[in-house]
């Protein structure tokens, strides 16, 4: 497997990659069900009650011994988050979670570095993008301009580019790049100016491909990322994880 089919991640990044993936989606109930033995313990049992969206958790304390308290997705999801940051989980504990997370093969290991950490499989490899330019104009990434992006277009003159980006400022700090905005005003334009569609092949094209942002090259991060988003490629990738050998 070649070093762009997988990802290293620090212990500190794969938990914020982890409270991410918690943020980014609708509760994932199914997910936190697995996932509370494994991070809360075994003292606390967790229960689903599909019909009215929640869980049911009990926690140990006196005698009755467990008492069952009602807890949202969402707040369950918060629970697990703070738990995993405050106990440290080992290493081979924290690659299961991230494998269960993401959907994909992940391992403790060590980078070139020697530092420790874990791998995981992007499962991405033979990723076909279709063109559709779904992503291009139903995903919200107005806030995720990189500065080394920004920076690239600055040193590249492509005011054509940087007229169509809007800053934040507070204090006179910039607190983060705003794209795609209608230049001289604080809109967003209603779709990315740099998406065409090819009316003979139906199929979308980027005019800006070789300097497109980061989170537009980076799109989908991972098989789960493009199920999640609505990728309709996910299924150019169906059993690519299972079927690969990792490490
Ligand atoms: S949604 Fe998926 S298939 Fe469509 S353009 Fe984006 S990456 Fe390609
Ligand atoms: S810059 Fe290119 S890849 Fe990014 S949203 Fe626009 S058309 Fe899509």
């Amino acid at each position: 497997m070649s070093d762009e089919d997988r990802i290293f991640l620090s212990p500190e990044e794969a938990l914020d990659a982890i409270r991410s993936d918690f943020n980014l989606y609708p509760p994932q109930t199914r997910l936190f069900l697995e996932l509370g033995p494994l991070i809360l313990g075994k003292r606390f049992s967790l229960v689903e009650d599909a019909r009215n969206k929640g869980v049911w958790m009990s926690t140990p304390g006196r005698r009755p011994v467990h008492r069952m308290r009602k807890i949202s997705p969402e707040a369950l999801g918060n629970l697990l988050c703070r738990t995993l940051y405050t106990s440290c989980p080992s290493s081979a504990d924290l690659a299961e979670i991230c494998a269960r997370v993401f959907e994909t093969p992940a391992r403790p290991g060590q980078n070139s570095g020697g530092q420790n950490g874990i791998w995981i499989h992007t499962g991405m490899e033979n990723f076909k993008c279709g063109q559709c330019g779904r992503c291009c104009s139903q995903l919200d990434y107005h806030d995720t301009l990189s500065e080394a992006d920004y920076r690239l277009w600055q040193e590249k003159g492509r005011n054509d580019i940087l007229q169509w980006i809007g800053t934040t400022r507070k204090n006179g700090q910039v607190i983060s790049r705003n794209i795609w905005m209608v230049p001289g005003t604080r809109n967003y334009t209603d779709t990315c100016p740099w998406l065409r569609k090819n009316k003979k092949s139906h199929s979308c094209e980027c005019l800006i491909h070789d300097v497109k942002p980061e989170i537009c090259r980076q799109y989908p991060g991972t098989r789960k990322h493009a199920r999640m988003t609505g990728c309709p490629a996910v299924e150019t990738l169906q059993g690519a994880a299972e079927s690969s050998t990792f490490f």
